[in-house]
Formats: structure tokens, sequence, C-alpha cells
């Protein structure tokens, strides 16, 4: 008897401690087993409320901890990885990160488009992705000298300065490098376009120059010239020193338009007036070669706002061709009126006209259709630039009709 109760007392207390060990020991575990699989997947576990001991309940707070923890990490990666995106992105200039094996490891949105490669070429090698000979050699060389290195290529219709530079730990091994490259055609237009500025004015200062220097040569060497010859010389020294100030003078308002683009000083004109006042300062030389001038203003043109003066300077140049490019008993005619919505000024002559060939290029700086008969009437071939820039100071444009022998009309839309 006293047997089975001890072994009933016996299986009791065993259960007992069993069942005590499972509630406090096992099943909490279990659960935590279930909590970090669910962490580690990434997900977000209903509760980290564990039933059990101390132990447990501490292990699942602090799991709990490392979960938010986990999802700040997460957030900021993920604003770092946008923010960089974003930069990127922007860039203008293409941005190629190559590994040291001069693979594609990073690349921005300009440089996919530069070389048509997509997100498929990351890992590539460069010379596979990007089949540019010269892109691989300055990228090879950086990586063999560790040194940064520099290019220009030609994409397409478009130049590109290359800069390579290369990428290494602090412990100074070599992971890679950054090629940045940037857009120089406008700056290469641009050089140009002053180095053919510099050799043109040049130009145009040594033919007067050479007169008069050969002149006063002359005069030095023999003082004694008869009175005539001296009156011959003086003449002509005179006209190539009033070229010279002219040529000054148009090198100078090209200057300032081109600089200050805030200076123009609007007013209401009134076309009819201004035309009118034009024609009056004009009259002796029209009547020198007996041209006839007509002024026609539409009557619902109404007055426009323009810089005064800058217009005056685009008429007087524009009346200087006129007169310069007509023939005798000629007409020369101001018109204004409405143009595809906006107002159309212009001048017409009946004069020697320009050939098509000549005709898209007169608004050029030093351009002269007729060269020699242009030079000998004193002309530099800035008038029309100079009417050009005004009219696009002014938001407005520039057209030019002509037909050879027959006259040419140039018509300013504003
Ligand atoms: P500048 O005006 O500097 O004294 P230019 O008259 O030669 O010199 P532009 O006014 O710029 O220069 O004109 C450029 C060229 O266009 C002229 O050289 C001329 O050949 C041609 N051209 C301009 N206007 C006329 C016109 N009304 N008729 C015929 N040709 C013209
Ligand atoms: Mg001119």
């Amino acid at each position: 008897m006293m047997f089975w109760i001890l072994l009933a007392a016996i299986v009791g207390s065993t259960i007992a401690i069993v069942y005590l060990v499972q509630r406090k020991w096992i099943a909490p575990w279990r659960e935590m087993e279930q909590l970090v699989k669910q962490v580690g997947r990434g997900e977000q576990p209903r509760t980290f409320l564990i039933d059990g001991g101390k132990e447990a309940r501490r292990v699942s707070v602090a799991l709990e901890e490392i979960l938010i923890r986990q999802r700040q990490l997460d957030r900021q990666i993920g604003e770092r990885a946008t923010g960089q995106k974003a930069i990127l992105s922007a860039m203008q200039d293409a941005l190629l990160v190559v590994d040291g094996q001069s693979r594609l490891a990073l690349m921005n949105p300009a440089f996919q488009d530069l070389f048509g490669v997509g997100e498929d070429s990351l890992g590539v090698p460069l010379l596979e992705s990007v089949r540019d000979p010269a892109v691989e050699q300055i990228v090879g060389e950086t990586l063999r000298q560790r040194k940064p290195s520099q290019g220009q290529l030609v994409i397409g219709r478009r130049e590109f300065e290359m800069t390579s530079v290369p990428m290494g730990t602090d412990n100074g091994t070599l992971t890679g490098a950054v090629v940045l490259f940037h857009d120089i055609t406008e700056l290469k237009r641009a050089d140009e376009i002053r180095r053919d500025f510099v050799a043109n004015v040049s130009h145009e200062l040594r033919t007067p120059l050479s007169i008069l220097r050969g002149y006063i040569e002359t005069m030095i060497d023999d003082p004694k010239l008869p009175r005539s010859e001296t009156a011959r010389i003086l003449e002509v020294m005179d006209q190539h020193s009033k070229r010279l100030g002219l040529l000054a003078n148009d090198l100078l308002t090209l200057a300032q338009i081109e600089s200050d683009r805030s200076t123009l000083e609007l007013s209401e004109i009134d076309l009819l007036r201004f035309f009118n006042d034009l024609v009056r300062d004009w009259n002796k030389k029209f009547a020198a070669k007996n041209l006839k001038v007509v002024v026609d203003v539409d009557g619902d043109c109404p007055k426009i706002r323009a810089d005064e003066a800058r217009l005056r300077e685009v008429f007087d140049n524009l009346l200087d061709n006129a007169v310069k490019y007509s023939n005798e008993n000629g007409e020369i005619r101001l018109c204004a009126g409405r143009h595809d919505g906006a107002i159309a000024l212009s001048v017409s002559d009946s004069g020697i006209g320009i050939g098509s060939e000549d005709l898209p290029r007169i608004f050029e700086r030093f351009y002269r259709a007729d060269k020699a008969r242009s030079r000998e009437l004193g002309g530099t071939g800035l008038g029309l630039s100079i009417v050009k820039h005004i009219a696009q100071l002014h938001g407005g444009s520039v057209e030019a009709e002509s037909v050879l022998g027959k006259g040419t009309t140039i018509r300013v839309v504003l």
C-alpha cells in the first residue's frame, strides 16, 4: 500500500515537474523560435508578449528592440538610396563607376542615355557594354597607374571632356574608378566663334591701317610732294580713318548689346511718327541717289513698346544698307503691320538684291554677300548682326527676303 502511494506521489510530482518545465522553459522558447523566424523573414509578429519565465520575457523584449532598430536602419538606408538616386538623376554630366576589373558598377541616367546602355549592363566589362575603345583606354590607364586621367571624345555630334579618377580604400587598395563625361560642345563652339571674331577684327583693322601707314611713309619720305598729291593722299587717309572709327563703333555697340541684357529702356513708340522722323533725317542721303521713299503703317497697327534709341540703331543700319545697295532712282519702303500675331517692321529696297546662297548668312558677324562691293562701300558686315541682336534683345527676330537684281526686304518681327 505504502508502495503504491509512494509511486503515485513520484509519478504525480514528475508529471507536475514536466508540466512546469514545459510551461516555463520549453513553451516560451518555442514561441521565441517562432518570433525569431518571423523577424528574420522581415515580418511584424502580432505580439512580443510571451508566457513564461522572466528570462524568456526579457529576451522577447530585446528582440522587439532589435526589430525596431532594424526598421530604423532600413528606413535610413532607403532614404539614403533615394537621395543618391535623385542626385545621380539630376546630374547633367554622365557618371560611371567601374570596379577594379573595369566592370560597370554604377551609372546615372545621363550615362545610360549617352551610351545607350541599361541597368542590365551592371557587372559587364566596359569594352563590351560601352564599345568605345577611347573610354576603355582612359579608364584602363587610371586603373593601371592609379592616377587620374583625362581625355576628349566625340559621341555623335557632341564633344565630351572625360575625367577618370581612381577610387580606393583608406589602406590603399584600388577598388575602381569614377568617370565623368562633361559636355563641352557649346564651350568649343563659343571658343571657335571668339577665335573667328578676333581673326576677323584683326583682318578688318589691318587693311585700313596698312594703307594709312603706307601713305604716312610716303609723306615722310617725300616731304615736298605736290599739293594736289598731298590733298589726294589726305582724302584717302580721311576715308580710311573714318572706316576705322565706324568699325570701332560697331564693335562697341555689339559688345554693349551682347553684355548688358537689362539695359533696354522701353517706351511707347508711335510708329508713324518714328518712321517720319527717320525719313526726315535720311532725306539728304535718299536725295543723293534720287531714291523715292514710301512710308506705310497699317491703320490697326498699335503703338509698340521698345527701346527707341536701339530701334533707331536698327533702322539706321537697315536704311544704310538700303541706300548703299540701291541703284539710282530706286524706291525704299518703310512698312509696319501685323504679321502672324506679332508686329513686323520692314525696310524694302529695289536694289541689287542678295543671292539665295548668301541670304541665310547675312546676319552673321562680318558676313558680306558681295565682298568687293561692300568693302568698297565701307561696310564691315557688322550692321545686320547688330540688327539681329537688338531684335533678339526685344524678344523678337529678323527675316530676310531677296531676289538678286530685284530688291531686298529685311523684316524685324517684334
Ligand atoms: P556695315 O553695315 O557693317 O557697314 P555691311 O553693310 O557690309 O557693313 P551688313 O549690314 O551686316 O554689312 O550686311 C551684310 C551683307 O548683306 C552686306 O555686305 C551685303 O552684301 C548684304 N546686304 C545687306 N543688306 C542688303 C540690301 N538691302 N541689298 C543688298 N544686299 C544687302
Ligand atoms: Mg550694313
